[in-house]
């Protein structure tokens, strides 16, 4: 059976179980359970660092020329910043027309405090690392994107004397990738017990007076994919749809049950190049890069609650409001970290931008989880979609790859570990 089904029925089964724990009153073990989850975003997480820096170095040296990590860096962030602008609007549309704030009760709300965004100038001179130990230490993104095009432009031009250390890292890269197969062979444990946590833990009473704000948050994810995603894949890289859904469903639910675009990251990388036929040179610059600073799900997100929280305090927002909002919520998602409830920190600024009442975020915060999950997903995908149109537009997509091969093979999974779980 391919990984993504196996994935797909260990996501209904964990539904299955923990909605099932939770209305016979046995809610509390569901959390026993998570250990096996967390055992799983372990071993991703190890792979991350190494994973990004190794293959961004190898995707760098394959790239034909310089100008090309030049065009490819304008394509990539125009996509990014374009696609996110629009979810916040297909977030705020939706909100003004289901109103999911009107005739909420406010009382239990606290205070909460605003969280700091850094500036411009900071954030810009941060990108070079003082300390590359210290970036892979902390694993920071950005540093370590940064680093690794600097070490392979530098392998490309120590020419001659620098192809040990190309191959090198080429076989290395190679390496990494078996190990991510290693792990992800895994993925439907750890989904299954992360999604029996999740329903198990979260009543029907704690979610039904939201229901409108998941709804809402839900239905705007699904529409930003099937028109904004399913739309550029289409119309823009003339590529099919449908394969692209195939393509994207492991990380997709990886996201969902994990609630961390960052922690996904190698199962994104693995399946935009195994599944969906992006070259590496592309794939391990874009998908990194989309991991930190591309969050549509989180943006949209934000456009959904600040209006929301409007709506339940009865406050009306101007025109000017309404573009500051989208202007803030596509900022603060490029300052979210990729990791769980990261959203809902930076979503005081946006409340912020715009004189919106902060104790609105303690009562989204109680089902934040729930929220989180859809707008995971929608960042990881919409990550996949960026990747394939900039490669498509490149001439670094196998599209043979893409037409075909819909589900990692079975030699991205080690034999012995096949043979073993049978
Ligand atoms: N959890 C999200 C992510 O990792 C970020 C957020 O909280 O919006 O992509």
């Amino acid at each position: 059976m391919p990984l993504w089904k196996q994935i797909f029925i260990a996501l209904t089964l964990g539904v299955v179980l923990g909605v099932a724990l939770n209305q016979s009153g046995y809610g509390e073990y569901a959390a026993s359970i998570k250990p096996i989850g967390d055992l799983f975003l372990n071993g991703i997480r190890m792979l991350i660092v190494p994973l990004i820096f190794v293959s961004l170095v190898s995707g760098v040296t394959s790239l034909r020329d310089m100008s090309t990590m030049g065009r490819l860096s304008i394509k990539t962030l125009s996509l990014y910043l374009g696609t996110t602008a629009v979810a916040i609007m297909i977030g705020l549309a939706l909100a003004m027309i289901f109103k999911p704030g009107v005739g909420i009760d406010l009382g239990a709300a606290q205070a909460v405090t605003v969280a700091e965004s850094p500036s411009l100038i900071a954030t810009l001179v941060a990108l070079v690392p003082a300390n590359p130990v210290a970036a892979f230490a902390q694993g920071n993104v950005l540093q370590i994107i940064v680093f690794a095009i600097l070490f392979g432009l530098a392998i490309t031009l120590g020419g001659e004397a620098a192809k040990p250390v190309k191959k090198f890292m080429d076989s290395l890269a190679e390496v990494f990738y078996k190990f991510t197969g290693i792990i992800i062979a895994f993925a439907p444990y750890g989904v299954f017990a992360l999604v029996t946590w999740v329903a198990g833990t979260y009543g029907l009473e704690l979610l039904a007076p939201l229901a409108k704000v998941i709804g809402v948050v839900y239905l705007g994810c699904l529409i930003h994919a099937a028109v904004v995603y399913a739309g550029l894949i289409k119309f823009v890289a003339g590529l099919s749809p449908v394969r692209y859904v195939q393509g994207v469903i492991e990380p997709a639910i990886v996201a969902f049950s994990s609630t961390s675009s960052a922690g996904t990251l190698p199962v994104t990388m693995m399946s935009a190049e195994r599944n969906l036929g992006v070259s590496r040179g592309v794939s391990s610059f874009v998908l990194p890069l989309g991991t930190t600073i591309n969050m549509d799900g989180t943006a949209l997100y934000q456009g959904v609650c600040a209006l929301f929280i409007a709506q339940a305090y009865g406050i009306d927002l101007s025109l000017a409001q309404y573009a500051t909002i989208v202007l803030t919520a596509t900022l603060a998602s490029i300052g979210t970290a990729g990791v769980p409830g990261a959203g809902l920190i930076m979503l005081s600024l946006v409340l912020t931008s715009v004189g919106l009442p902060l104790e609105g975020v303690a009562i989204i915060a109680g089902i934040d989880r729930i929220l989180d999950m859809a707008r995971t997903s929608l960042n990881v995908v919409g990550d996949c979609a960026v990747a394939v149109v900039v490669a498509k537009s490149e001439g670094q997509l196998d599209q043979t790859l893409y037409d075909t091969a819909h589900v990692l093979k079975s030699t991205d999974i080690p034999n012995q570990l096949q043979s073993s779980q049978v």
